[in-house]
């Protein structure tokens, strides 16, 4: 078989507790754009259990084709029944381009299946393009994120990438689109690899998620200490958003983890991004330089954040930050 018969744009579909991710949708979006410049389908592969509710929703957002398999071994995610019914999509429907979510499912996944489809897999791609001889063209940050590199894969198929939450963007839902949809046969071959998931704990908490917020609010070293984040707790607050930190703050102690922006944080492109005291490294820009309005606040004038900043404030977030809140408080009264 050569590689000129594999044809079409096959996208992992991830479910949680029975709701579709996000980053699933976003990759259909993306799938989609591959797929009409190729001239080929979307094929959207679902595993799970009572999933059939699914279907209309992923056409909706850019599938021609939904491979639904519906399977109670398939409710919760585990490597091995996964990676099976993965393969078997790939294999039957022979796609030139997979995609999958850098998410801790599609990590997990994704590199098991190109090992068994003895094919390559681009990690945690930023872009995705498609080269004049048909080629998929994915770029991710290479050597702690100092240069981008463009990975193309000429002589295996299928071209498989993952790509992080955020990253791409939906295409817009369009009620009614029609596409086919196929409940897949699984007969899932057990074996040594298998293990059974006996309780599942899911942490509660109020937790926001700084992918969702439209605004953030994000505070890097120049912040100076943990309580100096209330300060941007405050203007957060005011805007009805979030703060978000850089990985220099997250290290210190000062935000927890899950609130980093950059390449070893979360992707996110809020409608407003503050970034106060953030010098703008290449690996914090990353994360953010998609947001649609920059503003930075920072002490030196040629902060590196300036260059992507759309509004830039030279002062001491200290100082300048009450006269914002102040005048945001006026307008908001
Ligand atoms: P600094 O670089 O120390 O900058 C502080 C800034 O605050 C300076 O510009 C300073 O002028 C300004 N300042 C100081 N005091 C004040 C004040 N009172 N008022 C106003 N301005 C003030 N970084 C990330 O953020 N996210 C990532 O995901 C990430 N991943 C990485 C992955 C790798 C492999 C590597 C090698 C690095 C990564 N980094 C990441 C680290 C990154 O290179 C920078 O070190 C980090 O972003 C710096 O954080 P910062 O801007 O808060 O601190």
């Amino acid at each position: 078989m050569s590689i000129n018969d594999y044809k079409g744009v096959l996208v992992f579909v991830e479910q949680r507790f029975n709701e579709i991710q996000n980053v699933s949708l976003e990759l259909l979006g993306k799938g989609r754009k591959i797929a009409d410049e190729l001239g080929v389908d979307v094929t959207a592969v679902v595993p799970g259990s009572d999933i059939s509710r699914h279907a209309q929703l992923l056409i909706e957002y850019g599938a021609d084709k939904v491979m639904l398999y519906d399977n109670k071994a398939l409710e919760l995610y585990t490597t091995e029944p996964y990676t099976q019914v993965v393969v078997k999509a790939i294999t039957e429907e022979k796609p030139e381009v997979v995609l999958f979510g850098a998410t801790s499912i599609g990590r997990d996944l994704a590199p098991r299946v190109s090992a068994r489809l003895q094919t390559g897999l681009t990690a945690d791609c930023t872009s995705l393009d498609i080269s004049e001889d048909r080629l998929l063209m994915m770029t991710r940050p290479a050597f702690g994120g100092n240069i981008m590199a463009t990975i193309v894969s000429p002589e295996h198929r299928p071209q498989m990438s993952t790509v992080r939450p955020g990253v791409m963007t939906k295409m817009e839902r369009e009620p009614g689109r029609k596409g086919e949809v196929v409940n897949a046969k699984v007969a899932l071959e057990k074996n040594n690899q298998f293990v059974e998931v006996v309780s599942f704990e899911k942490e509660v908490g109020t937790k926001m998620d700084i992918q969702e917020a439209t605004v953030l609010v994000s505070g890097g070293r120049g912040i100076g200490s943990a309580d100096g984040f209330e300060i941007l707790d405050g203007l957060a607050k005011e805007l009805n958003g979030l703060v978000s930190a850089s990985r220099a703050a997250v290290d210190i102690g000062w935000m927890p983890h899950d609130r980093q922006v950059g390449q070893t944080g979360k992707t996110v492109r809020p409608n407003l991004y503050i970034a106060c005291g953030i010098s703008g490294a290449i690996q914090h820009v990353a994360g953010m330089e998609e947001s649609d309005l920059i503003i930075a606040i920072n002490k030196d004038k040629d902060a590196p954040i300036f260059e992507i900043a759309d509004l830039g404030i030279v002062g001491e977030v200290q100082k300048v930050l009450p006269l914002v809140i102040e005048e945001i408080k006026k307008i908001n009264a």
